[in-house]
């Protein structure tokens, strides 16, 4: 078995049986040869940071699922809207048209979910919960995305009730919208995030090893 089929069977362990929880294989600063290995032991749904980085992956690779994990800015839409199944990362109306506008007529309506920003201060991605549902709203209308729910990054020891705020919000989106994915947890915070109700779980380092810092732009 190769290290990387050993780790991911190791973190399905971790994921447990209890409750259906997706493993999304954060594969940025990974190379090919790294992905293959995770595709042959099963991995099916990867997520990207970059959109670039990206891309030049799936030229390489058979078909797989990819998740935009990283921020997206306008300029970027339209090439996520054409390559991408998932955009994990929408946070404002402006964005969410875009991708619409410009996700490709013959391929599925795009996979979508709100970041929210559950950590106040300490970070300055995605939108407060109490804006969160409006955005939704706003996304539901959109003829070409699929809102699919919540994405959200708790900062590093952050105590339970930021996980349970984002779940809150997750449970108003799965009621209204029928939305069926809260997407948290990360290595260092799966299990709590499974705890608190996270759907979906983005595994880098546990499934890949450290990864290669990237280099500055
Ligand atoms: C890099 C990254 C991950 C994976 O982090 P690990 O700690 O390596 O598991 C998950 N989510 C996002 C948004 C990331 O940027």
């Amino acid at each position: 078995m190769s290290g990387i089929a050993h780790n991911l069977q190791a973190v399905r362990a971790r994921i447990g049986h209890a409750r259906a929880v997706t493993l999304l294989a954060v594969s940025k600063g990974q190379g090919i040869e790294r992905i293959k290995d995770a595709v042959a032991a099963g991995q099916k749904a990867f997520g990207e940071n970059y959109v670039q980085e990206a891309v030049q992956k799936m030229q390489q690779l058979p078909p797989l699922e990819w998740h935009l994990i990283g921020p997206l800015q306008s300029n970027k839409t339209r090439v996520a809207a054409e390559r991408f199944d998932w955009v994990q990362t929408v946070a404002s109306e402006k964005i969410a048209r875009r991708l619409s506008e410009q996700r490709p007529a013959h391929l599925a309506p795009l996979n979508v979910l709100i970041q929210v920003n559950v950590s106040g201060e300490a970070s300055k991605s995605g939108i407060g919960a109490a804006q969160a549902r409006g955005l939704a709203a706003v996304i539901a209308g959109l003829p070409r995305l699929r809102l699919r729910g919540l994405m959200a990054i708790p900062e590093p020891g952050a105590d339970r009730a930021r996980y349970a705020c984002a779940r809150d919000v997750f449970e108003e989106l799965k009621s209204e919208f029928g939305c069926d994915t809260l997407s948290m947890g990360m290595t260092d915070d799966m299990e709590l995030a499974i705890a608190e109700g996270a759907t979906m779980v983005r595994i880098g380092t546990a499934i890949f090893g450290e990864r290669k810092k990237r280099e500055a732009a």
